[in-house]
């Protein structure tokens, strides 16, 4: 039987003080009444804990609104100033550094480029050190202003203090890059698989904004999904789930990246679509090779349609989500020009019902949405356990 869980005061006010937080984050400016009837808590509640949010200044007042005859009601927000956030994408062919202020405007970005096959893990780690230097630089951003760094990486992120990475497609096996980056930053680490943060992202900000059930799939070289389910990310027993790309397609079929055969990604993966056409490879050319392909009918991308339809019908009838976003460079340029066949290969290959209660929609937030993701990481950490360290709320003054 589970333990009943003692609540003390001070629990009780910090889940306060997150609620309001992420209703103020997510809703914009917003008055005190008007957080009364979002969060369901006592006026009085409301009151005492935006105090405490203004006295922190993680919270500031945005201007006045008209109340039905009685006074202007002043509007809260979240202090976009109150600290950053550092988001890095390590893809196959860069590695970025973006920084944010708390509204995810970019104040400055760092990006190097790597070779095919060039993973090795102590130049990625270099790079990433190197770019969080530059955006602090360029930004003119303290390092103790910055409340994280969120890192989007490919494969499999076991959660614990090293962030133990599995990245089969990179070579990467039990890479501690957590622990591995603390040498070089005292800052806070937040790493996760690139899928799932570009997922978090389209969530917050793109096309999943609003929705409780959805699976964003990324499709670049490498294929993955995000699963949404009741408004959080789905990670399984060790935070694997969603490797949608290797879930097989074809008994026996093509040999994937991973070693197995068969997988969605060594048809749908950008590098697999390159390969069944017949072109070489190369990193620096595939985003144009695959549009030309796109834009001349060619039968190799007719398909891809069908295994991209495939593969989304088996996501509804696992999932029933309300919503599939289709986003990553290779899903995004498929989907912009074919995204009719792609839902009618989805709907050939899906049970009715899942199939006519969820959308399939393109990602709103381009293909360069992994290190927003990443920095949302930070965020989600920042909204839920934000305990004003006033050395912080003095330097975002
Ligand atoms: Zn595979």
């Amino acid at each position: 039987m589970a333990r009943p869980e003692r609540r003390t005061v001070r629990d009780l006010r910090k889940g306060n003080r997150a609620v309001l937080l992420r209703a103020l984050y997510f809703v914009g400016p917003t008055s005190r009444h008007e957080l009364t009837a979002l969060t369901g808590l006592s006026a009085a509640t409301v009151s005492n804990v935006t105090g405490d949010l203004l006295s922190d200044n993680v919270i500031v007042e945005a201007g006045l609104v008209d109340s039905d005859g009685g006074r202007p009601r002043v509007l809260l927000r979240v202090n976009p100033v109150y600290g950053y956030a550092i988001g890095v994408d390590v893809g196959e062919t860069h590695v970025r550094v973006e920084l944010f202020d708390l509204d995810m405007n970019e104040k400055a970005k760092a990006e190097f480029a790597l070779r095919p096959g060039g993973h090795e893990v102590e130049l990625v780690v270099r790079h990433i050190l190197a770019g969080i230097e530059a955006v602090l630089a360029d930004s003119g951003v303290a390092p103790e202003q910055v409340l994280g760094i969120g890192i989007g990486v490919p494969g499999i992120v076991e959660s614990g203090p090293d962030a133990l990475i599995h990245a089969q497609t990179f070579g990467w096996d039990s890479v501690p890059l957590g622990a591995l980056l603390r040498e070089g930053t005292s800052l806070p680490l937040y790493v996760d698989n690139g899928a799932k943060t570009m997922g978090q992202a389209e969530l917050w900000f793109g096309a999943g904004r609003g929705s409780r059930n959805a699976v964003i799939a990324l499709i670049g070289s490498g294929v993955g999904a995000s699963i949404i389910t009741d408004g959080v990310t789905y990670r399984g027993a060790n935070s694997s789930a969603g490797e949608w790309g290797h879930t097989k397609i074809a008994l026996g079929g093509r040999t994937c990246r991973c070693g197995g055969r068969g997988c969605l990604e060594a048809y749908i993966g950008a590098e697999a679509i390159l390969e069944r056409a017949g072109l070489p490879l190369d990193t620096a050319t595939e985003q144009a090779q695959l549009a030309e392909l796109v834009r001349s009918g060619s039968p190799v991308i007719d398909e891809t349609v069908e295994y991209l339809g495939a593969g989304l019908a088996n996501l509804i009838n696992l999932f029933n989500p309300e919503r599939i976003v289709v986003g990553g460079w290779a899903g995004l340029t498929l989907g912009h020009h074919l995204l009719t066949k792609i839902k009618k290969a989805a709907a050939e290959n899906c049970l009715t019902q899942p199939f006519s209660t969820a959308s399939i929609v393109l990602g709103r937030l381009g293909p360069d949405a992994v290190a927003l993701g990443a920095a949302t990481l930070v965020i989600e950490e920042f909204l839920l356990n934000n305990t004003a360290s006033p050395a912080r709320a003095a330097a975002a003054l």
